[in-house]
């Protein structure tokens, strides 16, 4: 399967990067990882609007979902007046009743069910087109899931936003490849089941035994550089930051 970076900025956009965005392709399947501010954009680099075949939003916070309303305009006022088909979209325990209420409809009366198709997610396994899925509940202020993709005997685990837990060690074990979240900075940030620093990234690659690291959802006030360096001291195999546009053959 192919990860095509399409954000990987922290809490808010950067200059350079939308928010987490991620795109798994195989099969000629798309699925696409949280949809976080200005990811719709960026994503238009990647592939037509119309060519997602499912969503998987890890929690909702607006740098993870806010998109979805943008999306939602582009599915349901097509240029050619018809409405997109309903795009199954898969998230936490009330997904469409919160992206219905920020874009003003009342959420008895969703005009987004017309355009997605709503699955909510709980600690499962399951198909997305090609993928076997796994989600587990991550240690995060809201429900949140981390999510690990499987296909042609590969995978590929991404952490959403969390805390340490035990959750992702078992999620990535021996993973192909660890997406993992590296918000906070080791030292200097420590607030309990929020976020990970780039220490704790390395260390939970180190325990599920990770064959690969990428860090990503670093915000802009912060140094990647030194999160970077802090996974390194603790994590012995290959590591390297998310940049958008990168792309990796898993
Ligand atoms: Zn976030
Ligand atoms: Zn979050």
């Amino acid at each position: 399967m192919k990860l095509t970076v399409v954000g990987c900025s922290g809490s808010f956009p950067s200059a350079e990067s939308a928010c987490s965005s991620y795109l798994v392709e195989a099969d000629g399947f798309r699925l696409l990882l949280d949809m976080g501010n200005g990811a719709l954009g960026e994503l238009q680099r990647h592939c037509g609007l119309y060519d997602l075949d499912a969503i998987f939003l890890s929690h909702l916070h607006a740098d993870h979902c806010i998109d979805m309303l943008a999306y939602f305009v582009a599915r349901y006022y097509r240029h050619d007046g018809g409405r997109a088909d309903q795009l199954p979209v898969y998230g936490p325990e009330g997904t469409e009743q919160r992206l219905t209420t920020a874009y003003a409809d009342t959420p008895t009366a969703s005009s987004m069910s017309e355009v997605f198709d709503f699955h909510t997610v709980k600690p499962s396994t399951f198909e997305i087109g090609p993928f076997t899925v796994h989600t587990e509940r991550v240690r995060h202020p809201v429900e949140a899931y981390g999510i690990r993709v499987e296909h042609a005997g590969k995978s590929l685990t991404y952490s959403g936003d969390t805390g340490v837990t035990e959750a992702l060690d078992e999620l990535a074990r021996d993973t192909d490849l660890f997406l993992c979240e590296a918000a906070f900075t080791y030292g200097k940030e420590n607030i309990p089941d929020l976020h990970l620093n780039g220490r704790e990234a390395g260390e939970t690659a180190a325990r599920a035994g990770a064959r690969r690291l990428v860090l990503t959802h670093i915000p802009p006030w912060t140094d990647p550089q030194i999160n970077l360096a802090h996974a390194r001291e603790v994590y012995d195999g290959p590591v390297e930051l998310a940049t958008p546009r990168a792309t990796y053959e898993i």
